[in-house]
């Protein structure tokens, strides 16, 4: 027991599909045809989404990453007033790289009881899926797109002891395994899970350099999280580009075709080809 004290509102955080409707729950069902407002990312998506589940239409409040911070004192009036108020987005769990955090602290904050109906996050269905380890495992969402906040998480996830679990684009799926081959090793094992619980749902598992092998020349389309597993204790850490660099300069000058060289040095310090090709190009005077 906390000790808390309860106004009379109700927040109740309510899992939806990550893409399978069969797996919206009964409770959930129930969940959003009880309360007095369901705040939602997009009204029409969720508008859609009860229809087609075939509940009766509820009164939405759209509360999106750009408007989270206004809609808060309206729904803190509503659950003060003793509303009961369900929160959802688009696909999956809410507040999960998904608004809805502000939401919650601020009804906790206001001593409003928030509780939740469970269900599909795309986050916990990699992580199963991964065959990685489950004990202990590490949330990262989305990477920033570059810079040094990414090179920083980059580093923490090449350095970490349990698995990671990242979201990413379909735009951006390669590069960041390019990324993250390029920080953590190409040795190192991965699992990209793609389209989970639809129709064309796929995880592929290997290591880091075979997935950029495997989606080099390819436009990947759906979904995707990429589940990276932990640093090994004793794992060889990952050669810098420095090193890179040099051993294609040094095959090169021994005859080898830049192509011929960069295959050879990716396959020997587990990089991508596409790494040790583009950055032998960067080295100066090559
Ligand atoms: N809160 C959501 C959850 O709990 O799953 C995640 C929302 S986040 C904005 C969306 C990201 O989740 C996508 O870019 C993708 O990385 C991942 N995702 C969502 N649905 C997925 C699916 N069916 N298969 C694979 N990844 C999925």
């Amino acid at each position: 027991m906390s000790g808390e004290v309860h106004n009379h509102g109700e927040l109740v955080v309510v899992a939806t599909p990550i893409g399978n409707l069969g797996d919206f729950s009964p409770r959930a069902a129930a969940s959003l045809q009880a309360v007095d407002v369901v705040c939602c990312e997009d009204t029409r998506h969720t508008g859609q989404l009860l229809a087609r589940l075939g509940l009766r239409a509820t009164r939405l409040l759209s509360v999106h990453a750009h408007n989270e911070r206004e809609r808060v004192a309206e729904v803190l009036e509503r659950l003060g007033r003793g509303e009961k108020v369900a929160l959802v987005s688009d696909a999956g769990t809410p507040a999960l790289s998904d608004p809805g955090e502000l939401l919650i602290s601020a009804a906790i904050a206001a001593g409003h009881k928030v509780t939740t109906v469970p269900g599909p996050s795309a986050a916990v269905s990699a992580l199963v899926v991964a065959g990685l380890g489950t004990a202990r495992w590490r949330f990262e969402g989305f990477l920033p797109r570059k810079g040094p906040e990414r090179a920083k998480r980059l580093a923490e996830i090449a350095a970490a002891s349990h698995p990671s679990v990242i979201y990413e684009s379909p735009q951006r799926v390669t590069s960041t395994l390019q990324d993250l081959a390029q920080h953590c090793g190409g040795d190192r094992k991965v699992a990209v899970c793609r389209e989970l619980t639809k129709l064309f749902e796929e995880t592929w598992r290997g290591t880091l350099a075979e997935a950029c092998e495997h989606l080099a020349g390819s436009a990947p389309r759906g979904e995707h999280v990429l589940v990276v597993a932990a640093a090994t204790v004793g794992q060889s850490p990952a050669p810098s580009e420095d090193e890179v660099q040099s051993e294609v300069a040094r095959r090169m000058g021994a005859g080898a075709s830049r192509r011929q060289a960069a295959a050879e040095v990716a396959a020997e310090f587990g990089v991508s080809k596409r790494f040790a090709y583009e950055s032998s190009l960067s080295r100066h005077g090559q």
